[in-house]
């Protein structure tokens, strides 16, 4: 057959020839060791935690040696195409510091662009041509009812399924009849006309799997479709070596096509690019292990961490934990280091399924959230605010020193004790609301009204917004003694039968009067905050 001339029918044209194409994206010149990595996402507008957690490894692995992190988008499939979808993994990444050197909307070194498959429809024809013209790759005319009544017939007699061997039925037709087929104008795609055996093994070096065995491929698989695109396989053969990837990180899911992507590279004569195949994300769901779940699991899309306010840095902190198994020892010892100082290893992460946990991750938020000073929490939540925040929340930050002082005293600052209480920005703002909102929900009071009336009056009859807490406090024991409660916590513990409740009782009241719940930080300091008026007004309203 001239293969030279079916080529040219095939795809008509001048190409460059191959060599043009290696000089035109040479290999990178990077110091030793160096690891170029990309993450390669198809831009479906969705972007989850798995996208998050191969990142973390890609640019952990890329700079943590002086190599290179780039973004390309495989848009082959344009169905799956929504507008605004590369941003958006751009923005969802930097928000968890990831940082790509190169790539779609990134810019950065061009050497290696385009960066987007669609683009570089030249570069994967010149390619296909070629494999055409050495009769390693053939056009295939099977129409799609003929390719599912082959996956029937062998699903039917229980054989791998899929074109290859005897059922690759285009393989060897003749030159006439495939010319016969051209004339006729019948649409085709290109197959890769494979020569590996399954009987061959391959022995194969995973940087996470380690050392493992591989059966060669056998299967005709489409390189080109029939729009002119290719296909993941063959994309990625040709992006990953001409964009010069070192380390390819992607999910294990493309272990399986590994046989298909080995032979390609051969074929291409092309070297194999280092892997790490990485396992997928895990939920524990009743007694069962299941993978996340784009339906049933909010908390597997990014956009979740950031509506909620997760902190990015306690987000990172999770990932690196479950990426590599020794990082949450490095860290208890190391808390307070720059988290780039830990030695990331590929031979490090799991080799089987990583459970996500989430309350993990909120134990992780809670430590890291506390070791902010007011000023950074400060900065954090008016940052979630201004972007998800309700009206009000914005407004809050308008008075700085207030919102300095509500921040300092919920999360402990100066006191004995930081304060852990908070998960995700949302949570802090709803827990430090009622400084910037009046109550409209109140916690149930534990006396009777007429006892809350009598306790609330009686302090609006003392109360003197210069007095320090000691002065603030003995009023209220005074108003306690008044109504039969205990003044000191000794005297009702002592005697419990002899007083209708203790001070803590008729603190409580005023505490519930004036931010609606029944458990809070120091109320004199609350009351500081909030000023005599405002003070004033909540407790006479509480009254009626
Ligand atoms: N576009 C592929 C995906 O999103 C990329 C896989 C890879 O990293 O090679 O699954």
């Amino acid at each position: 057959m001239d293969y030279k001339a079916l080529a040219e029918r095939l795809l008509p044209g001048e190409y460059p020839d191959l060599e043009y194409y290696e000089k035109l994206y040479p290999p990178r010149d990077l110091p030793k060791g160096a690891q170029v990595t990309r993450l390669a996402p198809s831009p479906t507008g969705f972007i989850h935690l798995g996208n998050l957690f191969s990142a973390t490894a890609d640019e952990r692995l890329a700079h943590q040696n002086g190599g290179v992190l780039y973004l390309r988008i495989e848009d082959t499939d344009l169905k799956r195409k929504v507008d605004g979808a590369v941003e958006a993994v751009i923005s969802a990444l930097k928000y968890f510091d990831i940082k790509f050197d190169e790539g779609a909307e990134i810019g950065g070194d061009d050497t290696y662009a385009p960066w987007y498959q669609r683009q570089r429809a030249d570069i994967y024809r010149a390619f296909v041509k070629h494999l055409i013209e050495i009769g390693r790759a053939y056009p295939c005319f099977c129409t799609e009812e003929e390719l599912n009544a082959l996956r029937e017939e062998q699903t039917a007699k229980k054989e791998i399924t899929g074109y290859y061997g005897k059922y690759a039925k285009c393989r060897n037709l003749t030159e006439e009849e495939i010319y016969k087929n051209l004339d006729a104008g019948k649409p085709f795609v290109i197959r890769l006309r494979s020569m590996g055996d399954p009987e061959n093994k391959i022995k194969f070096h995973d940087a996470i799997k380690g050392d493992i065995t591989v059966t060669e491929n056998d299967q005709d698989v489409v390189i080109l479709k029939s729009d002119g695109i290719p296909t993941y396989h063959f994309a990625h053969a040709i992006d990953d070596h001409f964009m010069r990837t070192t380390l390819v990180v992607r999910g294990e899911e493309w272990l399986a096509s590994l046989p298909i992507h080995i032979e390609l590279f051969n074929v291409l004569g092309f070297p194999l690019p280092h892997y790490a195949h990485h396992c997928s994300l895990m939920k524990q769901d009743g007694d069962t292990r299941r993978k996340l779940s784009k339906r049933k699991d909010p908390e597997l899309a990014l956009e979740f961490y950031r509506k909620e306010g997760y902190f990015p840095r306690a987000v990172k902190v999770y990932m690196l934990t479950l990426l590599n198994s020794n990082f949450e020892e490095w860290y208890l010892k190391n808390p307070d280091r720059p988290l780039e100082e830990f030695k990331f290893a590929a031979e490090k992460m799991s080799k089987s399924g990583t459970l996500f946990d989430i309350d993990k991750l909120n134990d992780i938020s809670k430590n890291e959230l506390a070791k902010l000073s007011a000023e950074e929490m400060f900065d954090f939540l008016k940052t979630w605010a201004d972007e998800f925040g309700t009206e009000a929340q914005k407004h809050a930050f308008d008075d700085r020193e207030k919102m300095l002082k509500v921040l300092s005293l919920c999360m402990g600052i100066g006191g004995k004790k930081r304060r852990k209480d908070f998960t995700t920005a949302s949570q802090a703002m709803d827990f430090i609301k009622y400084f910037f909102e009046r109550p409209v929900d109140f916690e149930t009071y534990r006396v009777d009204g007429a006892t809350k009336g009598a306790i609330l009056r009686g302090f609006l009859a003392t109360y003197d917004p210069a007095d320090d807490a000691q002065a603030w406090f003995a009023k209220i024991k005074a108003i306690a003694a008044e109504n039969g409660f205990a003044a000191e916590m000794r005297d009702y513990k002592a005697d419990p039968e002899a007083f209708r409740g203790s001070v803590a009782d008729v603190a409580e009241v005023l505490r519930i009067a004036t931010t609606g719940k029944a458990n809070t930080p120091d109320l004199w300091t609350i009351h500081q905050i909030l000023g005599a008026d405002e003070t004033k007004e909540r407790i006479a309203k509480a009254i009626n």
